[in-house]
């Protein structure tokens, strides 16, 4: 790998911000918007999992590379009428929010693949449009969500507000940490915190996330969709 490849570089802000002892944190390239090459490319270079805000966009990479054994994320919101193609398609949801769309993810998961990963999104900060279920509510959606063989409970994902002040986005980041061992208590299957993204993934990781999302660092701007 070219040492000035982003990659290469994230890889290691990544390394540097693991505290000492700490489980090594997934890196996932948000590919939402960007071309199946752009993919390609980043998985030449060693990177294996990829996330995607977009069914339809989704499945079409998926399926151009299908040559490729690349695991796949969704990571925006999701509707009941596409619960099968992502239960069909992807290896992971991270975008889980309500009860309804439990049922339907695991009863088309095909049965010659793994259990669904799933990650409940939950909304840390109290912005009324943000996707997620309130804090209080994540432990019962993970209750359900653990009674469904098909499909398997990892941990929890949020966007925490952009707030300017990298304090408050802390304080967030820290919010959803002190939830997700609080859960994990009850579901030790969990394994898996979903925060950071391109701006403060090292904060993120200084909380505890064990999993970044990262897309603009990584591939540059996006084009409109
Ligand atoms: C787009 C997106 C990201 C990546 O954002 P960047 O700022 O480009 O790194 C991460 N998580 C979710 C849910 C997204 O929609």
């Amino acid at each position: 790998m070219h040492p000035d490849h982003p990659l290469h570089t994230i890889r290691a802000a990544i390394a540097a911000a693991t505290p000492p002892g700490a489980p090594p944190v997934r890196l996932l390239a948000v590919s939402k918007t960007q071309r199946a090459d752009a993919v390609r490319a980043l998985a030449t270079l060693g990177q294996r999992a990829f996330g995607e805000n977009y069914v339809q966009e989704g499945v079409a990479k998926i399926r151009t590379l299908a040559d490729l054994a690349l695991e796949w994320h969704l990571i925006g919101p999701l509707q009941s009428n596409k619960c099968r193609e992502v239960a069909e398609h992807f290896d992971w949801i991270e975008s889980l929010d309500r009860a309804k769309l439990i049922e339907p993810l695991a009863r088309f998961r095909p049965p010659h693949r793994p259990p669904l990963a799933v990650l409940v999104q939950v909304k840390i900060d109290d912005e009324p449009t943000k996707a997620g279920v309130a804090p209080d509510a994540a432990a019962e959606l993970c209750r359900l969500v653990a009674a469904q063989p098909r499909l398997a409970l990892r941990g929890l994902m949020a966007i925490p507000a952009p707030h300017p002040d990298p304090a408050l986005r802390r304080g967030a980041f820290a919010r959803l940490r002190g939830l997700y061992e609080r859960l994990r208590a009850a579901f030790p299957q969990m394994d898996t915190l979903s925060m950071g993204m391109s701006d403060d993934y090292a904060l993120a990781i200084a909380e505890g996330a064990t999993e970044v999302r990262i897309g603009t660092a990584l591939f540059g701007p996006r084009t409109a969709r």
